[in-house]
């Protein structure tokens, strides 16, 4: 599903990533975790098509990120990849279900059909009752597993998450630790999750180890 040779990104004069590669199989829940600064978010922003590498490639779905060009890119972004992050970032204008419903336009869904996989992705996630609410009306969980919802409504490839249960408490990060488990085991859906969480990290099928730019340890080695 995801294939990452030899990547290179340095801000500056910080040399950031140090040669990373790794390799993620479909319908894998995979966690990374070390120390503030080592690198998660940067290769998580690189893997997720948000940040370019200085060096090294990077295929999605077998699709070379590197042979894309800009707008290519953004398209293949909002079709394949979903992304959660540590605050939801909803519209506030918009109700639950609208803002499910956003990318699935975005992605030229037509309104009955980007309604219809909001609505089924609510109800998974047991939010049906909370379609109609504006994010100001849901609590911190229920905000968080909207924008889960959100990161799933085109059936993407991947789902990146950085921080996703950061700012919850303890009770509705377990609720959301478990989603991710359960929307694999119904879509097949593979997540690539940055975590501080040690517990999450305990549940996923594989934990990467990151520190000072480069993958120390890696639970499941794949390569
Ligand atoms: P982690 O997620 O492991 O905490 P990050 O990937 O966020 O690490 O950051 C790694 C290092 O790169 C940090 O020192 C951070 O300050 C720096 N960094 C990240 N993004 C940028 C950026 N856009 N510009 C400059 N420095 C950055």
């Amino acid at each position: 599903m995801i294939e990452v040779r030899n990547i290179r990104k340095s801000f500056g004069s910080l040399e950031v990533l140090k040669g990373i590669d790794l390799d993620i199989r479909k319908g894998e829940v995979v966690s990374i975790v070390g120390p503030s600064g080592a690198g998660k978010t940067t290769l998580l922003q690189i893997m997720g098509t948000l940040e370019k590498p200085d060096s090294g490639s990077v295929r999605v779905d077998g699709v070379a990120m590197e042979s894309l060009s800009r707008k290519e890119m953004a398209d293949f972004r909002n079709r394949r990849i979903g992304f959660v992050f540590q605050f939801h970032q909803l519209l506030p204008e918009f109700t639950a279900l609208e803002n499910v419903m956003i990318p699935a336009y975005i992605g030229h869904a037509s309104t009955s059909e980007a309604k219809a996989r909001a609505q089924e992705l609510l109800d998974f996630m047991g939010l049906s009752d909370r379609a109609s609410h504006k994010p100001n009306e849901l609590s911190g969980g229920e905000k968080q597993r909207v924008a889960v919802a959100r990161a799933l409504v085109n059936h993407p490839s991947v789902v990146f998450a950085d921080e996703p249960s950061g700012s919850l408490d303890t009770k509705n990060k377990g609720e959301l630790h478990q989603l991710f488990f359960d929307l694999r085991d119904r879509f097949g859906q593979t997540f690539v999750i940055v975590t501080h969480d040690d517990e999450l990290a305990r549940l996923t099928d594989r934990t990467i180890h990151m520190k000072d730019g480069l993958i120390t340890d890696d639970k499941n080695i794949t390569l």
